[in-house]
């Protein structure tokens, strides 16, 4: 067990040292509802030291005991979140480098993922007193650009949409299914997307719970809006820095994903994922442990034609781009099988790498110093 804890903080340090390099995997861990508490239900899940998290074997009351001792199966992510810890705290920890690689012109993904109720849409939408990672990060976000540059040197636009049921749609303009497209410069769009251009982060709350509303509802599921709906939030942000005679533009863009219930869905080998392709699963969740797979498997062909959801993800899984995950988990034992395969699968996804990010930037100089801007072109060149 220690052998394993110790290669496993040497590759959180190399993680941590260099932008990209690997996936960050994080696990939260939600309070016992009241549900739960009122049908007898047991803890069988322990968070210490900021990142360990024990989850008992059986789910027993003699485990439960046993559990107390931090005895039961032992994972160690970049960091875990017991109940206790507030929006904020999740922030900070998982996303707000990534939102600072975002203004550096570099791009950034961050999602959540669990069996339905272990608190993905919380986490990343959250309440109007509890906002979750997407508003929090659209305010940490004008709040820099405000320091860094004046008004009017900084543009940011926010698409939200949903896929369900191998569909596109836009969250904000509902209407017709969207068609994807691969575009050289821009990866994967979603043609006829509203992009909408934002100015604070406070009007940006009220526009993702619109969103969150137009989010599809199953007939089967009266009271839950989105078993089987992905939701992405995609945030652009375009700014020029004043360098003594020229600037520079930036584009960095951050994709933040509340991904379907993962329930049965999140196989970790390629059989599972083959017997469970006729049953009536989310197509698009089964491709992304299938790409997920490939990934850690380190092979050459990744399947993210198999589903929008992978087509959509995959600048952000294969490509450079700083990711984060957040497993979220139920801390109950009637949730334990559920609970059990969410941080099987987080486990895997820490051996994910991925490329060394780019930087978008580009030199801009006035017309007439136009020597001076192939100069500035070579000398970029050169330090790359
Ligand atoms: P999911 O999106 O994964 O299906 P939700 O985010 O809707 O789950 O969470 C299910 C319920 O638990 C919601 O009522 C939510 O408000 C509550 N909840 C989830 N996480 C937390 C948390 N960390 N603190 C307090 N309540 C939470
Ligand atoms: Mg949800």
């Amino acid at each position: 067990l220690r052998d394993d804890l110790e290669t496993v903080m040497e590759q959180t340090d190399q993680g941590a040292s260099s932008p990209g390099g690997r996936i960050m995997v994080y696990v939260r861990m939600r309070p016992m509802s009241r549900s739960e508490k009122d049908a007898g239900a047991r803890c069988c899940v322990r968070v210490v030291n900021k990142q360990d998290v024990y989850l008992a074997e059986f789910a027993s009351e003699t485990d439960y005991l046993r559990l107390k001792r931090l005895k039961g199966r032992h994972f160690v992510f970049d960091a875990a979140f017991p109940d206790a810890a507030g929006q904020e705290e999740v922030y900070n920890v998982s996303t707000a480098d990534i939102v600072e690689g975002v203004l550096q012109g570099r791009n950034g993904t961050v999602f959540c993922y669990g069996a339905t109720g272990a608190g993905k849409t919380y986490t990343m939408l959250g309440s109007t007193q509890n906002p979750g990672v997407m508003v929090l990060a659209l305010k940490d976000l004008f709040a820099k650009l405000r320091q860094q540059s004046r008004e009017g040197d900084y543009v940011v636009h926010l698409s939200y949409l949903e896929v369900y049921n191998e569909t596109v749609r836009d969250l904000l303009s509902p209407g017709r299914p969207l068609v994807l497209r691969e575009d050289s410069k821009q990866g994967t769009v979603a043609a006829g997307l509203t992009h909408y251009r934002a100015y604070s982060a406070d009007e940006v709350m009220a526009l993702l719970h619109q969103g969150n509303q137009n989010r599809t509802t199953e007939p089967t599921r009266a009271n839950e809006t989105s078993s089987r709906s992905h939701a992405i939030l995609q945030v652009t942000v375009e700014y020029k820095v004043q360098r003594d005679s020229h600037y520079l533009r930036r584009t960095g863009k951050l994709s933040l994903i509340d991904l379907a219930g993962s329930e049965r869905a999140l196989a970790t080998d390629q059989r599972t994922i083959r017997s469970l392709e006729g049953a009536n699963i989310n197509r698009s969740l089964l491709a992304l442990s299938s790409c997920i797979n490939s990934l850690v498997e380190g092979k050459r062909h990744i399947p993210f034609r198999n589903s929008k959801l992978t087509q959509l993800l995959k600048d952000s899984l294969g490509g450079a781009c700083q990711t984060a995950m957040i497993a979220n988990i139920s801390p109950s034992n009637l949730s334990f099988g559920e609970t059990q395969n969410t941080l099987h699968w987080a486990d895997r996804a820490k051996q994910i790498r991925t490329k060394i990010t780019d930087v978008n930037e580009e030199v801009q100089v006035p017309e007439s110093d136009s020597e001076q801007a192939k100069l500035l072109l070579e000398v970029q060149k050169e330090n790359q």
